[in-house]
């Protein structure tokens, strides 16, 4: 038995995507690792691998690069697997029906199996698997089980976590979250060409040391590891408006498991430097427990995590212990959920109708305390207007003016993620838009696609569409692309090009 499951590389409207880092050699995946460690421990006999989006070349840093692999490369690497999963995010779902369709074209026997966020909304399942005969399943939610029955033959209908066709019509199995304490420790080592990346992020390599020489000493955390899944804010208080996540009941693994997974992939590969991908993984339990943990772990002390934060949860009364957790932990560096200084659009993106005082109040006590921060921010999102505008580019330069820093590791706001607000198919955002004759109506027109049918949207339409009929903003799409140049060249003022990011624009 022959397994791959893949990353496949962007799609090509998306090629110009840029992950909130620098410099650096995009890692293999660990998401689909974790799911191949489990396979492999049900099939030790069978040759299971992984195949992520890009390959390195060159072994110092001045030619150190990757490229991203292409969808025939990967087709190749896959001719002789008996199952393929891919997994797909909403900028590589394109990619992933591509391989599909000529993986079919080899050996209609394959079984091609889809999954990860970019397909786990029921909508998008249903959508894939009417139109793309190539994909056989579609895997929701967690992988584990649902890779392990497929492989063992199991008929779908007992398989957990899978969408699945019976006479051409669309079923939906069991839904069943994996306990995130059975997880096997999981590595890279069996991630096609993984030693040429790994080189960049071993600490013990010469590579590493100068790559971040080059980089002004820039910590970079891009290898995914996760201590619990779902979103308590989701959960409390629903999902924002933009969210695609669907995880509204969270779970966490036992911190010292966690901690022997960081000190597995240390041993295994040097990796001291790491992205913990839980939803929001700076809330007062989570840092308290991994703080406990780590006191009795035995392990190096320069591990260093990058981490998401969400802003409303540093609360007055929380806030002083939380950033003393952080630094216990190892998070040096948080991805801070801002997205608008507007409490108004805030709350219409159904978050805390937090704003510029409050914002400005923890990036300050997160700047002194040495923890640096990434900006995200999103242009266009329901209830902007020219007043919004025009506050959030007047908070923006003074947030920078007090904060910005041109070199990581001294707490300060080290990079601002600008990205065009997208109605991502399966968020509220979307589902809202999606109900709205008059929107499906204009989608039509500029698209000649039925909103409903289309898997992967225009979303500068739908963000267009929104404006007219469902979230008036009163800025023209015009407005909107000329304020986000506007906060670009604001940036520029404090930082290096290099420490600007997000999806492009487009009005
Ligand atoms: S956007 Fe982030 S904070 Fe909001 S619901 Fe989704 S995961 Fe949670």
């Amino acid at each position: 038995m022959k397994a791959k499951l893949v990353f496949p590389p962007p799609s090509k409207k998306y090629g110009g995507i840029t992950w909130g880092t620098e410099d650096l050699v995009n890692p293999p995946q660990s998401g689909i690792e974790v799911l191949a460690a489990v396979a492999r421990q049900r099939f030790p006999d069978a040759d299971i691998s992984c195949i992520s989006d890009s390959v390195a070349s060159g072994m110092s840093a001045e030619d150190y690069a990757f490229s991203y692999r292409t969808v025939d490369d990967v087709v190749e690497s896959c001719a002789d697997a008996d199952v393929v999963g891919v997994s797909v995010w909403f900028h590589n779902l394109e990619s992933g029906l591509e391989l599909a369709w000529k993986l079919k074209e080899i050996d209609l026997g394959k079984r091609v199996v889809l999954g990860s966020y970019g397909v786990s909304n029921p909508l998008i399942a249903r959508l894939v698997l009417e139109q793309h005969p190539a994909v056989d399943y579609i895997a929701r939610g967690d992988g584990e089980e649902t890779i392990v029955g497929i492989l063992r033959g199991f008929s779908p209908q007992q398989i957990p976590n899978l969408f699945y066709r019976v006479d051409g019509k669309v079923m939906m199995g069991p839904s069943r979250p994996f306990n995130l304490n059975r997880r096997p420790r999981w590595d890279f080592t069996h991630t096609q060409n993984y030693a040429a990346i790994m080189e960049g992020y071993d600490s013990r390599t010469r590579l590493f040391g100068e790559l971040r020489k080059g980089s002004g000493g820039s910590f970079i955390g891009r290898i995914g590891v996760q201590f619990t899944t779902g979103c308590e804010k989701a959960e409390q208080e629903g999902p924002c408006a933009y969210c695609t996540s669907q995880r509204t009941t969270t779970q966490s693994m036992l911190a010292e498991r966690f901690w022997g997974q960081i000190g597995h992939l240390y041993s295994t590969h040097g990796i001291t430097e790491y992205f913990l991908c839980d939803d929001i993984a700076a809330t007062l339990p989570k840092l308290r427990a991994l703080s406990e943990a780590r006191k009795k772990a035995s392990l190096p002390d320069n591990l260093q995590f990058r981490a998401y934060g969400y802003a409303p949860y540093f609360t007055p009364e929380d806030s002083t212990e939380m950033i003393r957790l952080l630094h216990e932990v190892g998070i040096i560096n948080l991805f801070l959920g801002i997205e608008n200084f507007s409490p108004e659009v805030n709350s219409k993106s159904h978050k805390r109708a937090y704003g510029y005082p409050e914002i400005a109040d923890l990036i300050g006590s997160l700047t002194e305390n040495k923890v640096d921060v990434f900006l995200p921010l999103i242009v266009g999102m329901p209830g902007e207007s020219e007043e919004t505008l025009r506050y959030n580019a007047d908070c923006l330069d003074r947030i920078l003016d007090r904060h910005a820093k041109k070199t990581y590791g001294e707490g300060g706001i080290v990079r601002v993620d600008l990205s065009g607000g997208m109605p991502l198919r399966g968020t509220p955002w979307y589902n809202n838009l999606a109900r709205d004759r008059e929107v499906q109506e204009f989608y039509l027109k500029k698209t000649g696609m039925p909103l409903q049918k289309d898997i992967d949207p225009d979303y500068t339409t739908l963000r267009e569409a929104s404006a007219i009929y469902v979230e008036p903003m009163g800025v023209s799409p015009q407005r909107l692309n000329d304020h986000f140049n506007e906060l670009s060249k604001i940036c520029l003022r404090y930082l290096r090009p290099q420490q600007i990011g997000g999806f492009d624009f487009q009005p």
